[in-house]
């Protein structure tokens, strides 16, 4: 079955619904942070609670209300919103030809989510320590409508900025050698889809060091609200970017990432190497001369060429991707 082939059987209106679905879902996701959050201080309470009672039970008790609060703050929302775009991936799209461990896979999704986040709490105390920001909008004393045009502009220099710094961060990762070796696990695929698209803790890190600092340098005062807007946007632009669903952009495809633009990036073919690296604004590519424009038709096929994706959960936090064995009947006659 040729990969077009579900939508065909679909009404015109099918795509627009998938893609209202993602929106809600993940504005639903992201905004229930704030009625999370006091959630996650009762639990933190408790746990320290337990812990300075000390003794086998209190420790037992403490560990329990970790894994409560890891499971509820940090893995429960995203992954709701994975599951939701893999359950319309497998209704719409045909199956890959590649066996997958699902079960491993899920575990590397979360396992990583929690040593991202984790991450991200520990180098977010550095933010202070920075010098600037260049352009400060938190404390504004202009009338209320001057007030949400700045707010309106911030945003979009925020969005701006952030993929012109995801931009060059991406390039680096496949310019040097060592970051290449963490960024291949994201590259190792080779039946793309939106379950399978991880990318490792380090390049989490080295994502922060390359975007997250120099733009909290840049910008400051984009309020909790206005950033659950954008981490929203971000994660339904970064699910649709990896989906192997028929679920594109259209014409619209030419000023977001989409699949049908990031699956070139991913691609196997020699003419889409080194292409296609921007995560939200494919005009970076234009400028910076990367630019592939995606073709109707099927989607490309994805991976790297010698290597085959991660077979343990150890496989994948060493980045280590085993060399593909070639069949007997590959090799030339004797
Ligand atoms: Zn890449
Ligand atoms: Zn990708």
């Amino acid at each position: 079955m040729s990969y077009a082939a579900p939508l065909e059987l679909k009404s015109r209106w099918f795509m627009p619904a998938v893609l209202l679905l993602i929106v809600l879902l993940s504005a639903v996701v992201t905004w229930t942070e704030p009625y999370i959050a006091p959630a996650a201080a009762h639990q933190k309470a408790l746990l320290v609670e337990s812990f300075a009672r000390g003794g086998l039970a209190g420790y037992a008790e403490a560990a329990v209300h970790a894994a409560a609060w890891v499971f509820v703050v940090i893995v429960f929302r995203p992954m709701l919103l994975l599951a939701a775009v893999v359950l319309i991936e497998s209704r719409l799209a045909s199956r890959g030809e590649e066996r997958k461990n699902l079960a491993l896979a899920w575990t590397v999704r979360a396992a990583f989510l929690i040593f991202a986040y984790a991450l991200g709490l520990l180098l977010a105390r550095s933010l202070p320590a920075l010098p600037g920001p260049l352009f400060d909008f938190t404390d504004s004393g202009s009338p209320s409508w001057l007030r949400t045009a700045q707010m309106a502009v911030l945003l979009l220099i925020t969005v701006l900025a952030t993929d012109f710094f995801q931009y060059w961060a991406h390039r680096s990762f496949h310019r040097f050698r060592f970051l290449w070796k963490f960024h291949a696990v994201h590259h190792s695929p080779r039946d793309l889809d939106v379950l399978h698209a991880f990318q490792h803790p380090v390049e989490a890190a080295a994502t922060w060091f390359l975007v997250a600092l120099p733009l909290g340098a840049l910008i400051a005062g984009v309020d909790a609200g206005q950033f659950s807007l954008l981490a929203a946007f971000f994660l339904v632009q970064s699910h649709l970017a990896h989906t192997k669903a028929p679920v594109h952009l259209g014409p619209l495809g030419g000023l977001l990432v989409d699949n049908r633009f990031h699956f070139i990036h991913h691609s196997r073919e020699p003419r889409h190497f080194d292409r296609n690296f921007a995560a939200i604004f494919p005009v970076f590519d234009r400028i910076f001369g990367t630019y592939c424009k995606p073709e109707p038709g099927p989607l490309p096929k994805t991976g790297l060429g010698d290597r085959l994706p991660p077979q343990r959960l150890s496989h994948y936090f060493l980045a280590h991707l085993p060399p593909e064995d070639r069949q007997p009947a590959d090799r030339p006659p004797a």
